[in-house]
C-alpha cells in the first residue's frame, strides 16, 4: 500500500527503492510519538515590509531532530504526515507552539503576525476553523495575529468548499495567504470569490534563470494588486532581488539575504540589532 502511494514501481524493485521504502514506513510510524517525544521544533523567517523597511511577518517552519536519521526537512515529512492522518495533529502542536514562543517573547503587537501553513488535507476538515480558532483562544492570541497559509492547488481542489471554509477562517478574524502562487495551476476569475489577504509568489520564479522571469513576477505582482491582494516574494537570496522587488512595487520579501529561518531565541535578537542597526 506505501508503495503504491510513494509511485514505487515492483516490477524494477531493488534494495536501493528497499531502503527508501523502509525510511518512509519509519518516518510514518515514528511522527506520533515524536510529537509527545518533543523532537519537533519550530524556526521562524522574518518578512519585510517594503513601505516601512521593517519586520512586520514571521513565517513559522517545523523541524524534527530525528533520534536515528538526524535533522529532517518538512519536505520529506510532511507528505507522509498528510498520508497517515498524523498532520491534523501535527499543525494543531504547530499553531499551539507558535502562540506559545511568539507570546512568550512579546512579539505578537498589533504591528506584527506570524504565518502558519496548512496542508490541504487539514484545510478540508470541516471542524479545522473551530479547532484553530480555539487553540488561539486558550493561548489568549488573537486569530487577527494570525496568518494561515494554503498552496494554490489546496484553494484549487475543491473551490466550492475552499470559498466557504475561507470564509469562515476569515469570519474569525484570521488572515489566508496563498502560497506557492504560480506552482499551480489558478484560474483568475476563481480568485476573485476567494476571500484571502495575500499571493507569495514562489521561490522558484525568483531563483529561476528564464529570460522572461522579470515580466512574469511584474504580471504577478499587478494582477495581485488589481485584486486589491498583497504581494509576499519569496527567495529574496540577494540584494539585487531585493531592490528588483522594491522596483516592481512588490509589498513584502522574505528569504535567505534578509534572515534564514532561526530559533526564536535567535530571532528575537536578530529583531533587536534590526532594530538598533537600521538594517534594512
Ligand atoms: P513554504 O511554506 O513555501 O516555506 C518557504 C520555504 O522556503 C522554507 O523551506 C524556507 O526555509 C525556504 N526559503 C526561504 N527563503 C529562501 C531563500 O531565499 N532561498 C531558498 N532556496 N529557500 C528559501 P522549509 O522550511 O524547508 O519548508 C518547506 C515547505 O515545507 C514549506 O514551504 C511548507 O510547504 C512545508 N512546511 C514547513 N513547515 C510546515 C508546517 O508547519 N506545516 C505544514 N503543513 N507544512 C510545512
Ligand atoms: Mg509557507
Ligand atoms: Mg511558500
Ligand atoms: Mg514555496
Amino acid at each position: 500500500y506505501q508503495a503504491k502511494q510513494s509511485g514505487i514501481n515492483y516490477a524494477n524493485y531493488n534494495s536501493e527503492e528497499d531502503s527508501i521504502l523502509r525510511r518512509q514506513v519509519k518516518i510514518s510510524q515514528d511522527i506520533k510519538p515524536a510529537i509527545e517525544e518533543g523532537q519537533f521544533y519550530l524556526v521562524y523567517q522574518p518578512i519585510l515590509e517594503y513601505k516601512t523597511k521593517r519586520v512586520t511577518k514571521l513565517e513559522a517552519l517545523i523541524r524534527w531532530q530525528h533520534p536515528t536519521f538526524g535533522l529532517l526537512s518538512p519536505v520529506e515529512f510532511i507528505p507522509i504526515a498528510e498520508r497517515n492522518g498524523n498532520i491534523s495533529e501535527l499543525t494543531q502542536w504547530v499553531l499551539k507552539t507558535t502562540c506559545k514562543q511568539c507570546k512568550q517573547y512579546q512579539l505578537l503587537d498589533s504591528s506584527m503576525s506570524v504565518s502558519v501553513n496548512i496542508s490541504g488535507r487539514v484545510f478540508n476538515q470541516p471542524e479545522m476553523p473551530d479547532l484553530l480558532e480555539k487553540i488561539c483562544m486558550t493561548s489568549d492570541v488573537s486569530p487577527s495575529r494570525i496568518n494561515l497559509e494554503i498552496t494554490e492547488t489546496t484553494a484549487m481542489a475543491k473551490p466550492e468548499q475552499a470559498i466557504n471554509i475561507l470564509h469562515q477562517l476569515t469570519g474569525k478574524g484570521f488572515t489566508v495567504s496563498i502560497d506557492d502562487f504560480g506552482t499551480g495551476y489558478s484560474s483568475f476569475s476563481y480568485l476573485t470569490e476567494l476571500s484571502v489577504n495575500e499571493l507569495k509568489i514562489d521561490k522558484s520564479f525568483l531563483l529561476s534563470m528564464n529570460v522572461n522571469r522579470n515580466k512574469v513576477i511584474k504580471a504577478m505582482i499587478d494582477l495581485a494588486h488589481s485584486l486589491d491582494l498583497k504581494v509576499v516574494a519569496e527567495g529574496i537570496e540577494t540584494k539585487e532581488l531585493l531592490d528588483m522587488l522594491s522596483e516592481m512595487n512588490c509589498d513584502f520579501a522574505q528569504g535567505f539575504y534578509i534572515a534564514k529561518p532561526l530559533p526564536i531565541e535567535v530571532l528575537y535578537q536578530w529583531l533587536l540589532s534590526v532594530e538598533k542597526n537600521n538594517l534594512f
